[in-house]
């Protein structure tokens, strides 16, 4: 293993080969490549596995999820090959009574269904063809990164072919190549070589269990199934995780290991056939897949340093109650991307890489929390242990879940009221503009986006304030305003705003409000807190050509 050396410099000569290179090519650095390759930037990514991964681990995402393909044109095809959730993830205990219920609405707030039912193959089958359309991207497989070290340029990466032939899935050989970059992401999974590389320490969360994941093909995929669509049996002789459709083919089965039982032994047919039994036998079907994970709860200390950055499983992992990790991952992904495409088109300095670790640390610590409170509830193989649960629950003598984090420090503008707005995921919902109809970012744009309800903002705004707008390409919607173009379908953006009492919502790339005011006039004072938190650099402010 090669390691980085922060602090001693190798001279480079001329510029480097591509913008950013990419360690790993799991959905959270396929979707990476993606967004940068589509801001047009140049991108080298690395895989040290010959083919893309053919077995699954996610079998959900939600709605932001999707809406995030949606912004690299991947949600459409993707979403062929998924089941929309009827909203329902149900906990029983050992005698089927109801511990939990989750429900929540199927549209979901971001154009999407709330939760897609998915096979993970399936999805990085769709970012690989998407990534690899573009012509600015570059995707090597079969080559292990195995050193990085800074140049005065930026980072030199030296890859190393059929380097993972110890799983034997490629030839060995002594090719090595080497690639210079401005920036660095480590998108390569829990055992990320990047972060060990750069010195960054994941601190253990302290969530550890081991579960058998059966991955079942159906003969039928319309086949009954006695079991939810989504759930947990707490039953402490043995917790079960049931997916009745992983995409569209599947089933998913998740056992937990009891103690003393041996993970090699019970992967074996003779160990997982009888434990499907209540549900499935070898007439309906074959075992695709049956292996042994050990659920765990990580954070990364730090998320960026110098010009490197980590995204995905190596900067964070939880176990998989919640079926977050992927979607956290997603978001990662974006939040970095924006962001990278402001400093690389030094657009922004540095240091606004500061807020990814701030928001994006918070927001996943939050969801590991719960995802972790989830899996205690469930990781009971203790008889009188479960019965204490089960009567403080079912008592409503449990202490409450952590809710879901909203975005709660980092890039966010503050206005008098508006705390219960800012950082909360918006809505998506349908417009039209002129013969053009369809979810709000493929109409009018993603990126920065600016809603008003009545009356336009620009009027209100100085050259300055037009001229952050238009370096930032954020897009302006005034609803209801004389000559604008664009047309709230359903009235559900009305209705939106109406709902949380704003005139004026100021939306980031990555969906999360980050400012909103009762009066569109009070925008000017948003437009200026965001200028400061975006840390702009260059350009003089008062352009030539302000945004209209
Ligand atoms: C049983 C199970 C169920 C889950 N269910 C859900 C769910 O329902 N919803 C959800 O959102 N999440 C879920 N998850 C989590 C989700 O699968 C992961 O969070 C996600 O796959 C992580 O993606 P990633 O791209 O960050 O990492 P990975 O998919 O691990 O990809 C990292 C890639 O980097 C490559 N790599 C590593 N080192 C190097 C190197 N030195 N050089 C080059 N390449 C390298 C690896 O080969 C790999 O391809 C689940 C996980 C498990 C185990």
């Amino acid at each position: 293993m090669g390691t980085a050396h922060p602090a001693k410099f190798v001279q480079m000569t001329g510029a480097v080969d591509v913008d950013v290179a990419i360690v790993g090519y799991g959905p959270v650095g396929q979707a990476l490549a993606a967004m940068l390759g589509k801001a047009g930037h140049r991108v080298a990514v690395f895989e040290r596995w010959p083919n893309l991964y053919p077995l699954s681990r996610a079998c959900v995402v939600d709605h932001e999820a999707m809406r995030t393909l949606q912004g690299i044109g991947a949600a459409e095809e993707f979403s062929s090959y998924t089941v929309p959730s009827k909203g329902e993830y149900i906990w029983l205990n050992a005698e089927g009574q109801v511990l939990y219920h989750f429900k929540y609405d199927p549209r979901g707030i971001s154009g999407w269904p709330s939760r897609s039912l998915m096979y993970q193959p399936d999805l990085e089958q769709v970012l690989d063809r998407t990534a690899t359309a573009l012509p600015n991207v570059k995707v090597h497989m079969g080559w292990q990164v195995a050193g990085l070290r800074q140049t005065y340029d930026g980072y030199e990466l030296t890859a190393q072919a059929g380097a993972a032939d110890a799983g034997g899935l490629s030839r060995p050989s002594s090719q090595t190549q080497r690639v210079t970059a401005r920036r660095v992401v480590g998108a390569d999974g829990a055992n990320s070589f990047v972060r060990q590389a750069m010195g960054i320490e994941l601190v253990d969360l302290g969530f550890r269990a081991d579960w058998l994941v059966v991955d079942f093909q159906l003969n039928d995929p319309a086949k009954v199934l006695d079991m939810p669509e989504a759930g947990q049996i707490c039953d402490p002789a043995r917790p079960v995780t049931v997916m009745r459709h992983l995409g569209l083919r599947h089933a998913r089965w998740e056992m937990m290991l009891l103690p003393g039982e041996d993970p090699s032994a019970m992967t074996r047919p003779e160990a997982v056939w009888p434990l499907l039994e209540r549900w499935v036998g070898p007439s309906d079907g074959v075992i695709e897949r049956a292996a042994v994970y050990t659920f765990k709860s990580a954070i990364a200390q730090t998320w960026s340093k110098g010009a490197v950055s980590l995204a995905g499983d190596a900067a964070h992992l939880m176990p998989p109650f919640l079926g977050q990790g992927l979607c956290s991952g997603l978001r990662d992904a974006l939040g970095l991307s924006w962001r990278l495409d402001l400093i690389l088109r030094g657009i922004a300095g540095e240091d606004l890489l500061e807020s990814y670790e701030v928001e994006r640390k918070a927001h996943v610590a939050g969801v590991i929390d719960r995802a972790v409170a989830l899996g205690r509830v469930v990781c009971i193989t203790n008889p009188e242990e479960a019965a204490r649960r089960d009567v403080a629950i079912l008592g409503g003598q449990a202490p409450p879940l952590p809710l879901f984090p909203k975005l709660a420090a980092g890039l966010l503008g503050h206005s008098p009221g508006m705390d219960g707005v800012v950082g909360e995921l918006s809505f998506q919902g349908r417009v039209s503009n002129g013969a053009h109809a369809g979810r709000f970012d493929d109409v009018v744009g993603k990126g920065w986006q600016i809603l008003t309800l009545d009356e336009p903002l620009a009027p209100s705004l100085s050259d300055r304030q037009r001229s952050v707008l238009k370096r930032i390409g954020a897009r302006m919607v005034a609803f209801g305003a004389a000559g604008e173009p664009v047309q709230d379908i359903d009235g559900d953006y009305r209705a939106y705003m109406d709902a949380l009492g704003v005139r004026l919502l100021i939306i980031r790339p990555d969906f999360y409000v980050f400012g909103a005011a009762k009066a569109v006039s009070e925008g000017k004072f948003l437009i200026d807190q965001l200028e400061a938190g975006l840390k702009l650099v260059g350009e003089s402010a008062a352009a030539a050509d302000p945004i209209q």
